[in-house]
């Protein structure tokens, strides 16, 4: 087991925003946490990642406890969170933006050489090696966030809504992507998404969050065909 959540909470001031939320996440495996709006996911991602203290429960990644730590140590443990919204560095140059991923990093032969691999994955981040960020369209500033989470050289990565506000083709893009992140890197993945659809097709397991609390998992392909979820989430 590479990540483990056993009832875990976290709150924003005295509001708990997820309550008691036990999961698993095995090498290699992609898992998806879908909900409606404001169900908990983005915090159980910010739990996972540091970013949000857990009030009750506990973390454990690789066998070690991890909640409590930062989010810089956490990184440092192998656990990469590309943010909603992506989170990029609009001033900075593509290149800047994802040198920025390998700031704990001291190999700088192995730095050097992930660059060269993001860009053979990215060939259009590659073409704009020099040019400032914000000038990227939603898509590849997308690709961007994903390349600079690689660039930490996770072996955990956490995305939240890749899909959002992109064009049904670009999303098919970064469907691809991901994939052949999980496949050709053995890279396991936690990936929230509102695209449920999207979701349980790219998972192969499925948590669900209403309000705060997961009172069914299973394997995605399982998930797809219940009822509940059918009616709530894929609209059928
Ligand atoms: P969405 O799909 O709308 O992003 P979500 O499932 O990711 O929703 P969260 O963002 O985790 O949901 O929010 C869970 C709950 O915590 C919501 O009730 C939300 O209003 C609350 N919340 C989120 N961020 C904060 C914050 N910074 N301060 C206070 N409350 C917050």
């Amino acid at each position: 087991m590479l990540l483990e959540l056993k009832g875990v909470s976290a709150a924003y001031g005295k509001i708990t925003a997820i309550r008691d939320i036990s999961m698993t996440v095995d090498k290699g495996q992609i898992v998806t946490i879908i909900g409606g709006n404001g169900a908990g996911k983005t915090t159980t991602l910010r739990a996972m990642s540091g970013m949000l203290p857990v009030t009750a429960g506990e973390i454990t990644f690789e066998g070690k406890r991890i909640d409590g730590l930062p989010a810089s140590k956490v990184v440092a443990h192998g656990i990469a969170h590309v943010p909603e919204g992506r989170r990029i560095f609009p001033d900075m140059t593509v290149e800047e933006n994802l040198r920025t991923g390998a700031f704990l990093r001291k190999d700088t032969a192995g730095i050097e050489f992930d660059l060269s691999t993001v860009y053979r994955k990215f060939p259009r981040l590659q073409e704009r090696r020099g040019q400032r960020a914000q000038t990227l369209s939603g898509g590849e500033q997308q690709m961007l966030a994903i390349g600079r989470a690689l660039m930490s050289k996770p072996r955990l990565l956490l995305m939240d809504e890749p899909s959002m506000g992109l064009a049904p083709v670009i999303v098919d893009e970064i469907a691809e992507i991901i994939r052949e992140i999980n496949q050709q890197q053995g890279l396991a993945v936690v990936l929230v998404e509102q695209n449920a659809e999207l979701a349980l097709e790219l998972a192969d397991h499925a948590y669900v969050l209403e309000t705060g609390n997961c009172n069914l998992n299973g394997p995605a392909s399982e998930l797809h065909e219940n009822d509940h979820v059918r009616a709530a989430y894929l609209g059928i």
